[in-house]
């Protein structure tokens, strides 16, 4: 058992390992706890709140979501924006342990409207305040950084990344990135895009696992239109690329249901296992609205898993 305590003025990582006496303590790389009189006692002097992170934590996640099963796996989530950034502390919440967290970015004031930012975090990396933010939730997590754009990301290493988590969560906003983390891990890993349109208006969740139809298949038709799209968001003032306003609230619409289809996806083999619950048949695309005349939605807040089909012609085919 591990026990940690979380001290809002002394910071986040006062964790320790429970001893069942106070003999063969030699390390000091971290606080330890003994048993003494019957009481827990700690080695150095700190206020210490005892917290058993197996089942306090999950408590009220109890009965619903395989845990163990979830400690055992491990997310890549790609982006930490405002779409990224929630899915990652959502499933740290949910009982994920163990993330890889691949972003280049700082934290701007902008981002606070929308994201789990707080004034705080301006000017840091967001892959270190994301992992503090875990670390308040869980100080047990497991998580790697990696503060670089995954575009440059020296292939051996990002192929390393990739093939050994079991989930990948694709949540930038580019195109190329896209293709990349498709043709890099379509046939071995299964892989969420979750993405945001029309000033937030709708949104639209895919997920692929291999044997299903991969994203070009599925997006081929319109990444030239999507790409066009890009350009038309690139501000020429500072070269870079402008995000798309949108609130907060339609985009964790998005953000909650991509957060399930990656529970599901995890625990799929699992007895209390529910995708087949919350998908359809040859389905892989939600599509979401959250007003009323977007796509062919006809009243507001509304949702519907489209089919999906594998393009023979892709190069997902093709190429295997
Ligand atoms: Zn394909």
């Amino acid at each position: 058992m591990i026990i940690s305590s979380v001290n809002q003025k002394n910071g986040l990582k006062k964790i320790g390992v429970f001893h069942q006496s106070r003999n063969n303590i030699n390390d000091q790389s971290c606080l330890h706890f003994y048993m003494e009189k019957g009481k827990v006692q700690c080695s150095k002097e700190v206020d210490i709140q005892v917290i058993n992170y197996t089942t306090q934590l999950n408590e009220r996640n109890h009965g619903i979501i395989d845990q163990s099963c979830l400690q055992e796996m491990s997310v890549t989530i790609i982006g930490l924006g405002s779409g990224g950034s929630p899915i990652a502390l959502d499933l740290i919440r949910c009982g994920v342990t163990s993330l890889n967290l691949i972003d280049f970015d700082t934290v701007s004031i902008s981002n606070l409207c929308r994201s789990p930012y707080d004034l705080f975090d301006i000017g840091r990396k967001k892959t270190e305040c994301v992992y503090e933010k875990a670390l308040r939730i869980n100080p047990c997590v497991n998580i790697q950084l990696y503060d670089e754009d995954v575009l440059n990301m020296e292939s051996e290493k990002l192929d390393h990344v990739l093939q050994n988590s079991d989930l990948i969560i694709e949540a930038t906003d580019s195109i190329k990135t896209k293709i990349l983390i498709n043709g890099l891990a379509y046939h071995s890993k299964p892989i969420i895009y979750p993405s945001v349109y029309d000033m937030g208006k709708g949104g639209d969740i895919l997920f692929t696992i291999p044997g299903l139809p991969c994203f070009e298949c599925v997006f081929k038709s319109i990444i030239k239109d999507l790409k066009e799209t890009k350009k038309a968001e690139w501000d020429y003032t500072t070269g870079e690329t402008k995000p798309m306003p949108a609130l907060l609230s339609d985009i964790q619409v998005v953000v909650a249901r991509a957060v399930k289809i990656a529970l599901a996806i995890l625990t799929a083999n699992t007895e209390k296992s529910f995708i087949e619950k919350i998908t359809e048949p040859s389905c892989s695309l939600l599509i979401i609205g959250n007003e009323k005349g977007l796509y062919l939605f006809d009243r507001p807040f509304q949702e519907v898993w489209a089919e999906t089909q594998i393009n023979p012609k892709c190069s997902c085919q093709t190429l295997a």
